[in-house]
């Protein structure tokens, strides 16, 4: 059992979850991941670590079924069934070189331990974080820590650029020379980039989040193709090179369990409100 020391809605649907763990921040590395049980029936949910120290790890989750729900509803204090990690290979260390690192929803928070490296292995960090609308952007100020420059982008153009992510890309590649993209977020985001820097041929590395059961290389329901190769996202990633990736395998296989997520969450809805 593992207790929870905070809980907080960070921005809307997306909370901050920090759990009490005396031994994951010894081998912790950023890039690396977790996997929470929440309850003794609960499934398991694979969640990026955002921070640790020696008594705690920090994970930022959005709230998609019922997992996420379970985790949404804890307060201080109550105990998590499962934590187990660090998981999946740590992000590969570039050193002196141009690095724009892009974060939408909870990437924005798995952003975060990844820039800290690179810059503590003298990059040059650009962050640029991304949403609907500017409420849906957090943790600014621990990014600029890290950031030589930190953009926003909102779709709504409430702060910062306006538009998708391509806008920024864009306008920023005209005129400086970048080394890699990293890039961290729902699938749509990290598929999205990889399509526009495959055409500016910049390297690009993308966290991948397929539906994952054991974390350790056992069951392949995490499988991805890499270059025409199976991998599996748990042992040989989370990340991989975004212009490698089969992307119309990974977003099919996503729906693969979308009816019995669909009566999950109905259950459990029905079950806490009556
Ligand atoms: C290595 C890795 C790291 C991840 N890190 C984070 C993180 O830091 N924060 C975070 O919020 N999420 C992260 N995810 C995704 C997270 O694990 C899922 O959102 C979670 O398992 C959903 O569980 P659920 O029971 O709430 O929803 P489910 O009932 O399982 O699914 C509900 C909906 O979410 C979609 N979904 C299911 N699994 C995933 C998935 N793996 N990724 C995205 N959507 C999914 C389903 O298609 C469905 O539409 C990560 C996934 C992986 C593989």
């Amino acid at each position: 059992m593992y207790r929870v020391l905070k809980r907080e809605q960070i921005v809307p649907n997306i909370h901050l979850l920090v759990i009490e763990t005396n031994n994951i921040h010894k081998n912790a590395k950023a890039g690396e991941f977790v996997v929470v049980r929440v309850d003794e029936e609960g499934e398991r949910i694979p969640l990026n670590l955002v921070d640790w120290d020696e008594k705690s790890v920090s994970v930022i989750f959005m709230e998609v079924g019922t997992s996420t729900r379970k985790l949404g509803a804890l307060k201080e204090g109550d105990v998590i069934e499962t934590l187990a990690g660090p998981l999946g290979r740590p992000t590969e260390m570039i050193e002196d070189k141009s690095i724009i690192c892009i974060g939408g929803c909870y990437g924005i928070g798995a952003l975060y331990p990844v820039i800290r490296a690179f810059k503590q292995n003298r990059n040059r960090v650009i962050t640029a974080v991304e949403g609907r609308s500017s409420f849906l952007l957090y943790w600014q100020k621990k990014l600029q820590e890290y950031s030589d420059e930190l953009y926003e982008i909102t779709r709504d153009g409430t702060k910062g650029y306006e538009g998708h992510i391509n806008v920024f890309l864009e306008e920023y590649m005209k005129d400086h020379k970048v080394d890699l993209i990293y890039c961290q977020g729902c699938t749509y985001l990290t598929f999205f980039v990889s399509q526009i820097t495959k055409s500016m041929g910049v390297k690009t590395i993308v966290g991948l989040n397929p539906i994952m059961i054991d974390a350790t290389g056992m069951c392949g329901v995490c499988r991805v193709i890499i270059n025409g190769e199976t991998k599996f996202a748990c042992v040989d990633g989370p990340e991989f090179d975004g212009h490698a990736v089969d992307w119309p395998n990974l977003l099919a296989r996503r729906h693969t369990y979308h009816s019995q997520e669909q009566k999950s969450l109905s259950f459990y809805e029905c079950e806490r409100y009556g």
